[in-house]
């Protein structure tokens, strides 16, 4: 199964700031170590173009010269380097590259049905703006871009692609929903912590709110729900999948209890409910804030272990 990093462009992060970079380069080199099955590969980085999908062209240019004004550095929460401008390029194309794979939009590849990007998820980015440590929106660029290529791909069709975004972060997708408000051919789906960032919320094309403290059992069930719902309404050709590690139980912002069993009962639930219905599946890693950020890591790893067994049920498959 191919996966795409860009943990090697480190962005400086002043001494004590709470965002856990090493996260990334900690889960690339277990996943080496540990599940051979995936094929680690460098993310290329989104162009203008692309990211103009989405994004406002003045604050394209804003990334990438350095001139965003200091409260929009401020409310995005990373002070601004060309190191930060291009880690936040190569997080969409990541995306973007495992879209393409999964759909089979690669030229001479054949579809694989999945694949990942061991960053991105940066749901908070809006079209014109940044947040909570997000800056460009890769799942809705790279829902935009496969969009378009696969319009090219199929001159025939009748319909553009249908996109779902599962966005199982513990943080609603405000930036995903408000960008695709009102877009119907991009579904999305967020499940997340009622009283958690964002304070003011958008409205998704389906939004879950779960109370402080929700437990394995009642989060399952939460997402058996929601995965019903998105059935009777949607009916996609791509998922794109936000697997955050923050609905934890030992995560500093997640407010919710999952646990380890709980989060790989949620990831198998969401890999299996795709591999069903035969809808290639692109997923990232968003959120994950752990006290110990080692079992942050855990959770992503047991993730991608998944991940790789309906992986390899696609291949089988032919
Ligand atoms: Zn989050």
């Amino acid at each position: 199964m191919q996966a795409f990093y860009a943990d090697h462009f480190v962005l400086p992060l002043p001494a004590g700031h709470r965002f856990p970079m090493p996260k990334y380069q900690l889960l690339r080199e277990r996943l080496a170590g540990e599940l051979p099955g995936v094929r680690l590969g460098q993310a290329p980085a989104a162009s203008d173009g692309e990211l103009a999908l989405v994004h406002a062209p003045a604050y394209i240019e804003a990334i990438a010269h350095g001139t965003l004004p200091v409260l929009a550095q401020r409310e995005i929460g990373f002070p601004w380097s060309p190191a930060m401008a291009e880690r936040a390029r190569r997080s969409v194309g990541a995306t973007v590259m495992a879209a393409r794979i999964a759909l089979g939009l690669v030229p001479g590849v054949r579809p694989e049905g999945l694949a990942a990007n061991l960053a991105g998820g940066t749901h908070h980015a809006y079209a014109g703006k940044g947040g909570g440590f997000c800056v460009f929106n890769d799942a809705a660029v790279a829902a935009r871009l496969m969009q378009a290529e696969w319009a090219r791909r199929h001159r025939q069709a009748r319909q553009p692609l249908q996109v779902a975004v599962i966005d199982l972060d513990v943080h609603q997708g405000n930036g995903t929903a408000s960008i695709f408000t009102s877009d119907a051919s991009v579904f999305t789906l967020s499940l997340h912590g009622e009283k958690n960032f964002p304070f003011r919320k958008e409205a998704s094309d389906l939004d879950v709110e779960l109370p402080d403290g929700c437990l394995d059992a009642p989060y399952l069930q939460a997402l058996e729900h929601a995965l019903d719902e998105l059935d009777r309404r949607f009916e996609p050709g791509l998922v794109l999948f936000l697997a955050g590690a923050d609905p934890y139980e030992g995560d500093r912002l997640g407010r919710l209890s999952l646990s380890f069993d709980g989060l790989e009962a949620r990831d198998r639930r969401v890999f299996d409910w795709a591999w069903q219905r035969r809808i290639p599946l692109a997923f990232s890693m968003a959120g994950g804030y752990g006290n110990n950020i080692d079992e942050t890591v855990q959770v992503q790893v047991n993730t991608y272990r998944v991940a790789l067994e309906y992986w390899r049920r696609w291949q089988s498959a032919g």
